[in-house]
């Protein structure tokens, strides 16, 4: 497919204090902001729309077709809320670029509101990351101060507020609903769904929830045009994206690539793996997408690509692990995640992860019992399809997956330990 990376988003990453203005509109910054003010709503749509930008949050949900579920003819005000709660482990690109060039996703911000007829916009960043919670604010201040957010923007007549919230640290945020419950100053816990925020989402008006990468890509589009967009990525899964690497790989870090790259491809852009590491499974999309092996490495990382091996794209959080990991340790890592992290709200998920955790740990320590593993199968097949929201079903994507490629490994966890097998001191992930 390809073996280049196409820097868009990342391409002034390195750029001395790229944050400020000044670096970014020296970098053309801004420019397709003047451009989509002259432009009516709905064609900035139909633009968005036609281009096939995919939502990067994880779900790969059309953009433009999300902004178009706006109802115009609602009175009621139209927000703009960016989903800046990463979490998905091993998820590691919005942070870098909210940090790296945050106006780039101000920018994107204002031509979405513009294009939705939002004059309030919020971005709701995780409350860990209290440096970027200032960056952001700062570059706010910074476009304020320069006409490009606040009233009249640019002389153009169009009005559009942005604030920076903080969460509060949980996972459970990131979910679309449990957000804007969040942003209301609720516990954070999922609404039913329908009605989607699009008809019915922050103070029970018409909200489009859009990812960081999502609105950041925005401006480039409306920059260069649907033919350049298109001209990456493939049919379905159009442009660049940012895939995170971790892991077992000689040159960690963010690579912005098409859609449609091989993981093959990445690592050998990355430098491969370290010396010494055959790579034994990876994560196309965090740890909420079922695991791969090294049997997949050249199944393309688009949504159909990756679907047709059995897995989701997800986050693009490609977590690659080598021969010395034990599968059932790290499975009950992620498991231990999601038990924390469930918010309580529906049983099979908030009872059913505990008891995932239990029976994991017993695999662990080499003191299963005979059945656990279909045991786990069972907690997982009353968790999937069955729990409130996408965490319950993701909490089991790790195990099933993991049981159908390692299952020998779970069968070990009857008598012996992981640490036996895969000692600690051989692995430098755990
Ligand atoms: P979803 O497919 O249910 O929805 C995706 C988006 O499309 C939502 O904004 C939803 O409102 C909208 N939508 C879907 N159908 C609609 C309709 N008929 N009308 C109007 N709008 C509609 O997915 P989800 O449950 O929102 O998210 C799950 C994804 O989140 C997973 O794929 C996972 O990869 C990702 N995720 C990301 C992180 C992270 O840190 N970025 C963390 C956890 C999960
Ligand atoms: Fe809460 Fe888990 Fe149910 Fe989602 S699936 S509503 S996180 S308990």
């Amino acid at each position: 497919m390809t073996d280049t990376l196409t820097p868009v988003l990342s391409a002034d990453w390195g750029t001395d204090r790229a944050w400020t203005l000044k670096a970014y509109k020296q970098a053309g910054g801004y420019s397709a902001l003047e451009t989509a003010l002259k432009m009516a709503p709905d064609d900035v749509i139909a633009m968005v729309k036609d281009s096939g930008l995919r939502g990067r949050g994880g779900a790969g949900f059309p953009t433009g077709m999300k902004w178009s579920f706006i109802p115009q003819d609602n009175p009621k005000p139209k927000y703009l809320v960016v989903n800046a709660d990463e979490s998905e482990p091993g998820t590691c690109k919005d942070i870098p670029l909210m940090m790296a060039t945050p106006h780039t996703l101000i920018e994107g911000v204002i031509i979405a509101a513009h294009a939705i007829r939002a004059k309030t916009a919020f971005i709701y960043v995780r409350g860990e990351v209290l440096h970027v919670v200032r960056r952001l604010r700062a570059a706010a201040r910074e476009a304020k101060e320069a006409g490009y957010l606040g009233t009249d923007i640019l002389g153009s007549g169009i009005d559009v507020e942005l604030i920076i919230h903080a969460g509060a640290g949980a996972y459970i945020c990131g979910e679309e609903t449990a957000l804007l419950d969040s942003l209301e100053g609720r516990r954070g816990q999922p609404r039913l769904r329908p009605p989607f925020p699009a008809v019915e989402g922050l103070y029970a008006s018409p909200t489009v929830v859009n990812n960081v990468e999502s609105i950041a890509s925005v401006p480039s589009i409306v920059k260069n045009g649907i033919d350049w967009f298109g001209s990456m990525g493939t049919e379905k899964s159009k442009g660049y994206t940012l895939y995170s690497l971790s892991g077992h790989v000689a040159r960690p870090g963010q690579y912005e690539a098409p859609l449609g790259i091989t993981l093959r491809e990445l690592l050998d852009l990355g430098g491969g793996m370290r010396p010494g590491s055959e790579l034994k499974f990876w994560t196309p999309g965090g740890s909420s997408t079922p695991i791969l092996t090294a049997e997949h490495l050249d199944i393309p990382l688009d949504y159909e690509g990756v679907g047709a091996a059995g897995s989701m794209l997800g986050t693009k959080a490609l977590q690659v692990f080598d021969q010395t990991t034990s599968v059932v340790r790290c499975v009950l890592r992620w498991t231990e995640f999601y038990k924390h992290e469930s918010c309580g709200k529906c049983t099979p998920c908030r009872e059913g992860t505990w008891w995932l955790v239990q029976t994991l740990q017993r695999l662990d320590e080499g003191q299963g019992k005979d059945g656990d593993i279909e045991l786990l199968l069972d907690l997982c097949e009353n968790i999937l399809g069955r729990s409130f929201c996408a965490l319950g079903d993701g909490a089991t994507s790790p195990i099933t997956s993991a049981i159908q490629h390692f299952r020998s490994e779970f069968e070990s966890g009857l008598h012996t330990p992981s640490r036996e097998l895969f000692p600690p001191a051989a692995s430098t992930l755990f």
